[in-house]
């Protein structure tokens, strides 16, 4: 973004109804008051009756992978220190399945929390998972217009640092979230690369500087106990990194940051317990895309 005054665009001239046209209201791209409904009453009603059938301890700096099957609950919490996590999602009967960052945030905004949902790539685009709960959900957005668990931010990877520092750093989130699907799946790892996307920021603080528009980060307000959790609407194989930026509180894309580990709970509710809650169904749209091939 430029200062208005000083255009990038010189020579052309400020117009004289420049104020005027910068004066129109917003609308939003997607009103979602249409979206299926989410049922946050069910679930938790659901979630008093689960137990814990699997954990998994991600290592600092490293990424594990994880499958919860649709109808069960994962949490994911804060041990030891302030850390951020990068979360990939996928179908897991199918990784061409897989979180849709850009379209969840043209959906809900550009962070998640209770009662918003992560949807899956085109053309499948439905719900595959929902907040339940979320310990952080208090911050809201400070003075800064920043806020937690982003789906604005992409993931830290190596190629970034090269472009920017020339750097050769092998435990961005990109990186060990590809070893930990190529781990969990047998693909070597340049199959496995591929399938990593852009992520949930679990409890990482961002938002966009009002006056440079560029993306920022700032330390974690998680602490050891703080948790999100969430639905599994469809079969889920999950993989989650522990950023090398730690708290993400000055630097990532190396050692220098304080690193923790994340815990991964999965829960599963007792028989019933959900009633006639069905998993959704991909999406509706018939894929002609007014082709008149048959
Ligand atoms: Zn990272």
């Amino acid at each position: 973004m430029t200062d208005p005054s000083t255009p990038a665009n010189a020579p052309f001239l400020v117009p004289s109804d420049a104020a005027e046209r910068r004066a129109v209201a917003p609308v939003i791209c997607y009103p979602n008051e249409t979206l299926p409904r989410v049922d946050l009453q069910l679930y938790r009603a659901a979630r008093v009756s689960a137990v814990k059938v699997d954990e998994v301890l991600v290592p600092a700096r490293d990424a594990a992978t994880f499958k919860v099957p649709a109808g069960q609950f994962f949490r994911i919490s804060s041990v030891g220190g302030p850390q951020v996590g990068d979360l990939n999602l996928w179908h897991a009967g199918d990784l061409k399945e897989r979180f849709y960052s850009g379209k969840t945030r043209a959906l809900h905004g550009s962070h998640l929390t209770v009662g918003e949902r992560m949807w899956t790539s085109l053309p499948y685009l439905r719900p595959m998972a929902t907040i339940t709960e979320d310990t952080l959900g208090w911050y809201g957005i400070d003075q800064y217009g920043g806020s937690v668990h982003d789906v604005i931010g992409t993931r830290c990877d190596p190629y970034t640092g090269n472009l920017l520092a020339g750097s050769q750093y092998h435990y961005c989130c990109h990186s060990n979230l590809a070893r930990a699907l190529a781990a969990e799946t047998g693909m070597s790892l340049a199959e496995a690369e591929p399938h990593v996307h852009d992520v949930l920021n679990v409890f990482m603080c961002t938002g966009f500087s009002r006056d440079t528009g560029q993306y920022f980060m700032k330390a974690s307000p998680v602490r050891p106990g703080d948790y999100l959790e969430f639905f599994a609407e469809i079969d889920l194989l999950g993989a989650l990194s522990a950023c090398p930026g730690g708290d993400c509180s000055s630097e990532h894309s190396s050692d220098a940051a304080a690193c923790y580990p994340l815990l991964v709970e999965v829960f599963k509710p007792a028989a019933g317990a959900l009633g006639d809650w069905d998993s959704p169904a991909r999406n509706g749209y018939d894929q002609s895309h007014g082709s008149t091939q048959s």
